[in-house]
């Protein structure tokens, strides 16, 4: 009798347990790994020489590598924007970099976008996001009013790196905007007295969070702010470049280096804890490389960040989710950073509250279905009157100044202009752009180029002017 009750036993433990591990196939994990100005081709998995990124590089051997992935926007804020709500970021007005105006709630994330926190939420994942948030300061903008339980990081567009650097206890007391680049970090809304080098200090959070959340689903938003400017790396890093004779690129091969061991952490753990098979990590760069401040490499792109050409949008991006989507492959169809939250929600069976822009890639990545997942994707920069369209096979970039049509195929890296060759072309994609340009509204705040006609025009909420830029 009693071994019989504990046969029973064991096969109703058996069974809950195998039911929970369904579950949480049925709703994966979810990692975003974010990072900041880092260009097209400096991964390895993208053909870097000189830095090597083993742990990034597990990525796309365990996964999908997509040669074609963009981001919505050419700088941090509005692509991050577009990111965190799986919608084009004109469509709400998020079109420029936020100033740092800890008194103004129109500067962020309105509060009608669902953020990729939110959604999870609904479904019951634990959320945290860790490093840049860039989304808004105000108090009504921050992270844990925007769908995350958890918060490690700073609210501003950037920051210093080595902690006896952190001076500023508060957003209020910072006399211009780029003294934000040396507040203290928040773990929710207190502030801490972090010791570590930041990427470093990021890198141990993450590793705790996943710890910490192992047995629910969790959606854990890793936002590096590396290798953005300042270049600031430790010798630890510096000292595995010997051979990098330019210190700004031996700097950022750093401070890529520091970033490549967190992923690379944070990937043993995942096998350590055996969640590999349900969790789904993204890695991608917020936009493409500066080259100029932070001695990035885009090649064989053109252009750079805040361009519309290839350089400037087109980022290292992979994804992996071992045991459900390909491991080893090179996805080469246009996909998009907003692609994630509709994968995303696809993943946790949960509805978006607003129209998506992006689709679930994974039935694309599977081999189940076989065209392209966009036929077109979009781009505006409002203050210049851009425009650009990509389509499998195309790109265009209109403004007032030049028109640009390339075959995109062919010519990775816009190199020939087809825009006198190809009216028809011109006109079909002209169109589209059109069409799209009905979607968006104007933008909602000044950006970071407007901060003096900002503060005469709102001197009751007062943001600190620059002094210095970074
Ligand atoms: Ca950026």
């Amino acid at each position: 009798m009693k071994k019989i009750t504990w046969i029973l036993l064991l096969l109703i433990w058996a069974g809950l347990s195998f039911a929970q591990k369904r579950a949480a196939l049925e709703r994966p994990n979810i990692i975003i790994i974010l990072t900041d100005d880092q260009g097209y081709a400096d991964v390895g998995f993208n053909g870097s020489k000189d830095i090597p990124t083993p742990g990034i590089d597990r990525i796309a051997k365990n996964g999908v590598v997509f040669s074609s992935g963009y981001v919505s926007y050419a700088v941090c804020g509005p692509s991050r924007a577009g990111l965190i709500t799986g919608r084009y970021q004109d469509r709400f007005g998020f079109s420029r970099n936020p100033l740092l105006a800890v008194k103004d709630s129109v500067m962020g994330l309105p509060l009608t976008e669902e953020t990729l926190g939110d959604l999870l939420k609904k479904a019951d994942y634990k959320t945290g996001v860790l490093g840049k948030w860039h989304l808004g300061a105000h108090p009504s903008l921050i992270p844990n009013k925007r769908g995350f339980d958890e918060f490690y990081g700073f609210l501003e567009g950037g920051h210093r790196y080595f902690p006896e650097d952190w001076t500023i206890n508060s957003e209020k007391e910072a006399k211009s905007q780029y003294d934000g680049y040396r507040t203290k970090l928040l773990k929710n809304t207190e502030r801490v007295e972090e010791t570590e080098y930041l990427t470093d200090a990021l890198s141990r959070e993450a590793l705790s969070f996943v710890k910490a959340h192992q047995n629910e689903p969790f959606f854990l938003y890793l936002a590096y702010n590396a290798p953005h400017a300042p270049m600031q790396a430790t010798e630890k890093y510096l000292s595995r470049f010997p051979n990098i004779q330019d210190t700004k690129r031996k700097t950022y091969a750093a401070m890529v280096s520091a970033v490549d061991d967190g992923v690379g952490a944070l990937l043993d753990l995942l096998a350590e804890l055996e969640i590999e098979e349900n969790t789904v990590v993204f890695f991608l760069s917020d936009n493409g490389g500066p080259t100029k401040d932070n001695a990035s490499d885009n090649r064989p792109l053109r252009g750079f960040k805040s361009d519309f050409f290839e350089g400037g949008v087109r980022v290292p991006f992979a994804v992996q989710w071992k045991g459900q989507i390909p491991n080893g492959i090179v996805y080469d169809y246009p996909v998009i950073s907003l692609d994630i939250f509709a994968t995303a929600s696809a993943l946790a069976k949960v509805q978006p509250k607003n129209q998506l822009d992006g689709v679930n890639l994974v039935p694309y990545l599977k081999g189940e279905k076989k065209d392209p997942p966009h036929q077109a994707i979009y781009w505006r920069n409002f203050d210049r009157n851009r425009f650009t369209i990509r389509t499998p096979d195309s790109k265009m970039i209109m403004e007032a100044e030049a028109e640009y049509l390339f075959d995109i195929q062919s010519d990775l890296s816009e190199s020939k202009n087809l825009i006198g060759t190809d009216i028809t072309l011109k006109n079909k994609l002209s169109e589209r752009i059109e069409q799209w340009k009905k979607l968006l509204m104007d933008p909602l705040f000044l950006g970071l180029l407007e901060e003096k006609e900002y503060n005469l025009r709102n001197p009751d909420r007062f943001t600190p002017e620059s002094k210095e830029k970074e």
